[in-house]
């Protein structure tokens, strides 16, 4: 709005002369007026444009951030669906072989109903075989069955580790005894994660989900050789890494190597050991020419998981890698037969003080004696965590030499119920095998001492203590059952 000038004279009727006069410069004064009009119009303009062009930035800025909050929101949305699909496929698989399970029961409880209904038949019958050695021995039958997931632990997908739990975990202390057996596996789910392995190596975490639940159901519910020992001997690789460092010293492919030796190294273990394999004739011991039967088994089944693609964690390995990371697992599972105890041990003690991280068959030695020093590590744990372990072993034990009597096969000594007893067991094994194998390590990794042999020289100590206390028993109890004799002839 533009205002009058308050100056501009009034009309007066006193002079022609004074009027004209007064209407030109009237005029002139309404031009002037006019162009000022004009000239804030022009700024009122200018000012208009420049307001909505301000206002247009600042709509346009707003629209981008509202578009940015929509693009996230809708992301968030998407990928909290396709982590639902994810874990809806888990399920279903489950679903499924739950039902193949019970399937599987049923025609097995047939089986073994028609198996003792025709005993008499049983030279001619085709399933005498397996109901004679079923759980003695595999068969790669069986083992195809149980290569699907299945849904026993059906809370693991939802598990959480707490903060003590996971800083427990890279510890020799932890106790492995308190855990079911969903929170085992969202450990060693964890572990993977935790190493760096699938972010380095690509594992699509759904797939390494499947394998261990596809792991898990291929180890049998037996007194020791179960999924507990195979979480045991994981765990204790894993607090090997951390306690040595080991990722300073080994490529990302020698840890993917050492922690899947281990998680794989007892698959479909049947409880009874080489021995019993090989004097048998078993199935697994004529299938691998009596040579290491059982960790050859364990291998084949962990090759066979990974043939599923569904439960294949090196699905984006390029042929090459995946070749590398056969050979390491088979190298070091076969590692664990303790029938070659001597000869790897020899060949570490003979690298050991000249020991070079550069060279292939040192590293590659190194890593079969640590799966083998975390396969036997239960005595490194603390007394409480440890001891249940030798009741679990003697259990086996005792199952296997009561077979072999029954079928007229040798017995080991150390396994005859009537011969063994927990310290005996444990003393000569601790002192003999154990410590030997731990103190050369040791040289490699001095930290080991405290955490690791240390405990190692307690259970010896503590089992020789009970030692003297059982022989003073019997000599007690010896003494007494004479007297009662000679009481008796007295008489
Ligand atoms: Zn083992």
């Amino acid at each position: 709005m533009v205002s009058i000038d308050p100056t501009m004279p009034h009309n007066s009727e006193s002079s022609s002369q004074d009027e004209s006069q007064c209407s030109k410069s009237l005029n002139e004064r309404i031009f002037v007026l006019w162009e000022s009009v004009w000239a804030g119009r022009d700024k009122e303009e200018l000012f208009q444009n420049v307001l909505s062009q301000v206002a247009e930035q600042f709509s346009r800025a707003f629209k981008i951030n509202e578009l940015k909050t929509e693009v996230t929101n809708r992301l968030a949305m998407l990928e909290k669906r396709v982590e639902l699909e994810g874990l809806k496929v888990v399920e279903i698989e489950k679903c499924r072989s739950d039902i193949k399970k019970l399937r599987e029961e049923m025609a097995s409880r047939n089986n073994r109903i028609n198996c003792l209904n025709t005993s008499s038949d049983f030279a001619r019958s085709p399933t005498r075989i397996g109901c004679k050695f079923d759980s003695a021995v595999s068969s790669f039958l069986d083992d195809n069955k149980k290569l699907t997931p299945r849904r026993d632990v059906p809370s693991y997908p939802k598990y959480h580790l707490s903060q003590e739990t996971v800083e427990t975990l890279r510890k020799p202390i932890f106790d492995v005894w308190q855990w079911e057996h969903n929170e085992m596996l969202s450990c060693l789910e964890h572990m993977y994660h935790d190493l760096g392995l699938v972010k380095d190596f690509s594992i699509n975490p759904i797939t390494l989900k499947r394998w261990l639940l596809c792991i898990h159901d291929n180890y049998r519910n037996n007194p020791f050789h179960n999924f507990r020992h195979c979480f045991c001997v994981t765990q204790m690789m894993y607090s090997m890494i951390y306690l040595c460092s080991l990722q300073e010293k080994f490529t990302q492919v020698d840890i993917l190597i050492l922690m899947t030796a281990a998680v794989c190294h007892d698959l479909d273990h049947p409880g009874y050991n080489n021995t019993y394999q090989i004097n048998a004739r078993t199935e697994l011991a004529v299938r691998y020419n009596d040579i290491s039967p059982l960790e050859n088994h364990h291998c084949a089944v962990a090759f066979q998981i990974f043939s599923q693609p569904d439960c294949n964690i090196f699905s984006n390995f390029d042929p090459e890698a995946f070749k590398q990371i056969r050979q390491g697992t088979i190298t070091l599972i076969l590692a664990t037969d303790m029938a070659r105890h001597g000869e790897i041990l020899d060949s570490f003690k003979q690298k050991v003080d000249s020991f070079d991280f550069t060279n292939e068959e040192h590293v590659t030695c190194l890593k079969m004696v640590l799966i083998k020093c975390c396969d036997i590590s239960n005595e490194v744990r603390p007394m409480e965590v440890a001891e249940p372990w030798v009741d679990c072993l003697l259990e086996e034990y005792f199952m296997q030499s009561d077979r072999e009597k029954s079928e007229g096969l040798p017995v080991a000594p150390f396994m005859d119920r009537e011969k063994v007893t927990k310290p005996t067991a444990q003393i000569g094994f601790i002192k003999f095998v154990l410590i030997p194998m731990f103190e050369t390590v040791m040289k490699l990794f001095p930290q080991i001492e405290e955490v690791m042999v240390q405990p190692l020289r307690e259970s010896r100590d503590r089992y020789e203590e009970l030692k003297q206390i059982d022989d003073a028993m019997n000599e007690v109890q010896k003494k007494k059952s004479e007297n009662l004799t000679m009481g008796g002839k007295k008489k």
